[in-house]
């Protein structure tokens, strides 16, 4: 039995016609029953705009001006002497055109787009473009998915959720639960060399909370600029994950060394963070980026950037998985394999306000973000962001004004919401853009920002609207970054808007010279290495 792209079709459109949550599940449930494994692994993540799984290294790499020379390319009468494409075909074509490489493959995937999207209907292709784009819109979340397939196979959804955030990927789940049903899904448990997503933290500006949420008691950890690795090691095989699951052991050859003479264990799953030092201080993220993305060559760089690894937490030990052990018991495990202390993230466990404040300065007096503070009861849960661990680091904001601003989509279509902030060159008068932001407004600031950047409109060149500088918002960010994008040699990293600042006026922004200032600051504490 195979099924039709039409009928994909036709599912999206009942989804999209129904408001209610329940129906919505129902109508995909009734759909996916009827699926074989293959093709519910394919439209399960179709639904929710994904083709390929998270963990696939495939990227479609189809813009919009291809599609819509895609289109303009079909001749009207190509329907007609077509069989109906099968959603296996669909998926097997997308495939081909993730995989062209090289020469002219820019035309090889225009061609083989023009051929799919002439076998399809207007309503088809409405779908399949969609997708592509990864906005459906037919209001079904991950979390719908994953209780449309428990109804799919009578199973628990406790038990999808759980296999789910072992896999992470829909499409998986859907394959193993029409495959072997419930019995198949509880079997989902963490495996060596299959990484899964890391567990992640919420934002804390306050200790004080913290300690009142977790009961006043919290284990305090060193928040690490770096980048998060999964190790997976079974004897002498080493193998590295980042957070979006891609492996990355051939860049990282001194890790693996590391790995290999300090941690006691045959069979381990540990969860860190890769940091270098230079003159005693932790190095930058981006020089630090550069580094763990070299594939070629890895040694030329290792001597200038040489890395080191802070443990936080152990998922697997020879044979046992510890996701639901609490905090505490893993951190013990942690500790009894990992033979150089020096390896693991440094860290108190208290219930002391001053103590976890003198702590938290100690760590950004070293160079280091911030703290993490865990919960010491708690479960180790994949890929899910929850009130179990929290990061507290400093607000960092400066006054920046807004030069002009892109029409947002989604969600946010309608409105401008992405936002070029600029500070003042005092040399000049000059603004110059620092960053990017869309990150921060609520749904009426949107509203009311979109209506007076309206009103100080210069140019509107695509979808960029171009302002007079007037509007003046202090952004929080993370770190400033060197940035040859912009002409102000700048960039803000994670800006977000903290509050809109009508109180102030453009003159009294932030200015070039300040930013540079506070950009040579953070070398007090962190190294440059380019
Ligand atoms: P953020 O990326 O700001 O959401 O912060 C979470 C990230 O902090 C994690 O994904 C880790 O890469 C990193 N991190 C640094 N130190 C720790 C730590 N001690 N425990 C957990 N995550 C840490």
């Amino acid at each position: 039995m195979t099924t039709s792209f039409k009928e994909f079709a036709e599912l999206c459109r009942k989804v999209k016609n129904t408001s209610r949550r329940t129906e919505k599940t129902a109508i995909i449930a009734e759909f996916l029953r009827k699926l074989t494994p293959t093709e519910a692994e394919i439209a399960a993540r179709l639904l929710v705009g994904r083709i390929f799984p998270e963990y696939s290294e495939l990227t479609l790499d189809v813009g919009f001006s291809m599609i819509r020379n895609a289109l303009a390319n079909i001749s009207p009468q190509a329907l007609l002497f077509e069989e109906p494409v099968t959603i296996e075909e669909v998926y097997q074509i997308l495939t081909k055109i993730a995989e062209a490489k090289g020469e002219n493959s820019r035309r090889r995937k225009e061609r083989l787009l023009t051929s799919l999207l002439s076998r399809l209907s207007e309503a088809e292709r409405e779908y399949l473009i969609r997708s592509i784009f990864g906005e459906v819109r037919i209001g079904a979340s991950e979390g719908l998915i994953l209780e449309a397939i428990a109804k799919a196979v009578n199973t628990k959804l406790d038990t999808v959720r759980r296999a789910y955030m072992f896999l992470g990927d829909l499409g998986d789940v859907a394959r193993i639960a029409l495959e072997g049903g419930e019995e198949a899904l509880s079997r989902v448990t963490l495996t060596l060399f299959r990484p899964v997503k890391p567990m992640l933290a919420e934002m804390s500006y306050s200790i004080r909370e913290v300690l009142r949420e977790f009961g006043n008691i919290a284990a305090f950890e060193y928040k690490y600029d770096g980048v998060r690795v999964q190790i997976h090691k079974k004897k002498d095989l080493i193998r590295i994950f980042t957070r979006r699951l891609s492996e990355i052991t051939q860049s990282l050859p001194d890790i693996i060394e590391l790995v290999r003479r300090n941690v006691n264990a045959d069979e381990v799953v540990l969860d860190g963070e890769v940091i270098g030092f230079k003159d005693g201080k932790p190095i930058r993220f981006q020089d630090l980026v550069k580094r763990v993305r070299r594939i070629r060559d890895v040694w030329k760089l290792i001597g200038k950037i040489p890395l080191e690894l802070r443990l936080f937490d152990i998922l697997y030990l020879n044979g046992k998985v510890l996701v639901d052990e609490p905090y505490e018991r893993r951190w013990k495990l942690l500790e009894s394999v990992v033979k150089d202390k020096n390896m693991l993230a440094k860290r108190i466990v208290t219930g002391s306000v001053e103590e976890a404040e003198r702590f938290f300065e100690e760590s950004i007096s070293e160079g280091h973000e911030g703290l993490m503070a865990k919960c010491l009861k708690s479960k180790y849960t994949p890929g899910t962001r929850g009130k179990n661990w929290f990061k507290i680091k400093p607000a960092d904001t400066i006054d920046v004004v807004i030069v002009a601003a892109e029409w947002g989509h989604g969600r946010r279509r309608g409105w401008l919401s992405d936002y070029y902030l600029a500070v003042r060159d005092e040399n000049t008068g000059e603004y110059l853009v620092v960053g990017k932001t869309f990150k921060g407004l609520t749904d009426d600031e949107f509203r009311e920002m979109t209506k007076k950047l309206l009103e100080l409109k210069i140019a509107e060149e695509g979808y960029v609207v171009k302002v007079i500088p007037k509007i003046v918002v202090e952004v929080a960010y993370s770190e400033i970054q060197q940035s040859p994008k912009y002409k102000s040699g700048l960039a803000l990293r994670f800006a977000r808007i903290v509050r809109i600042r009508y109180d102030k006026s453009p003159e009294d922004i932030t200015t070039l010279g300040e930013l540079k200032k506070r950009y040579e600051m953070q070398f007090r504490y962190k190294a440059k290495v380019f």
